[in-house]
């Protein structure tokens, strides 16, 4: 099961680094809820998380989810205590703080240009960031840290990339060629196939009719020769006949 689950975990890490350029040492953006389910689950998520994932991580987290734990009372200083060890990052919040889940969306932004992943149990987040490519996302299933595999926003932008750099690809060969010429040396080549054939079609009509009617006297023949195999001498059949019986 174990092996598995690291296969599991390999496999949606390599995708975020093969496709979105994921390095180590991975950045996980963690809010409150996510500790709070690793205390309530007794998960050192600094011990843990690393080696689940099996790489170097650093642990982050923004001003807003710190200031939001704290307006959410004492039941939360536990968890209030772990997030508060993990380094911040600056969120543009500062002095004006907003709700954690609204602070992390924007760090992500559209596209998730600084490479986090989420650690999250807020399933409202959850759902958004889903909907953002290239996300990983993290979150705890009891004591279990779970990296959900891509999303189909991830997947798919991924895909329309690849086939975007394929045309872009092409069109750039394509201006290379020009630039260099090659393009205008296959040009006259195909002028040259188009040319002459007008002139040569007016030239050789004569010719063509000739060849036509010898390309109908071989018809004939070979319908001939056709004709001569299928016919067998009567006297043969009865030979082969009286033979057979
Ligand atoms: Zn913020």
């Amino acid at each position: 099961m174990k092996i598995r689950r690291y296969k599991k975990v390999n496999k949606n890490l390599g995708f975020f680094t093969n496709t979105y350029g994921f390095r180590q040492p991975y950045q996980v953006l963690v809010d409150g809820t996510f500790c709070f389910a690793a205390l309530k689950n007794k998960i050192n998520i600094a011990d843990n998380i690393p080696r689940y994932l099996q790489a170097e991580i650093k642990l982050i987290t923004t001003q807003c989810a710190i200031i939001e734990m704290e307006n959410l009372g004492p039941k939360l200083n536990g968890a209030l205590l772990i997030l508060k060890n993990y380094s911040l990052h600056k969120c543009g919040h500062e002095g004006k703080p907003i709700l954690g889940s609204k602070c992390f969306l924007s760090m992500l932004g559209k596209t998730n240009i600084e490479h986090y992943i989420v650690a999250t149990q807020d399933r409202d987040l959850q759902s958004i960031v889903r909907n953002i490519p290239g996300v990983p996302l993290l979150y705890l299933h009891l004591k279990t840290p779970v990296l959900e595999q891509p999303s189909e926003a991830s997947v798919k932008f991924a895909q329309e990339k690849m086939l975007g750099l394929r045309e872009h690809e092409k069109l750039y060969f394509e201006k290379l060629k020009e630039k260099s010429g090659i393009v205008d040396e296959e040009r006259p080549k195909k002028k040259k196939k188009k040319g002459p054939n007008p002139l040569s079609c007016k030239k050789k009509k004569k010719p063509t009719m000739n060849t036509t009617s010898i390309k109908e006297g071989e018809q004939t023949v070979t319908q001939k020769k056709k004709r001569k195999r299928i016919k067998i001498p009567k006297h043969v059949i009865d030979e082969l006949k009286n033979k057979s019986s």
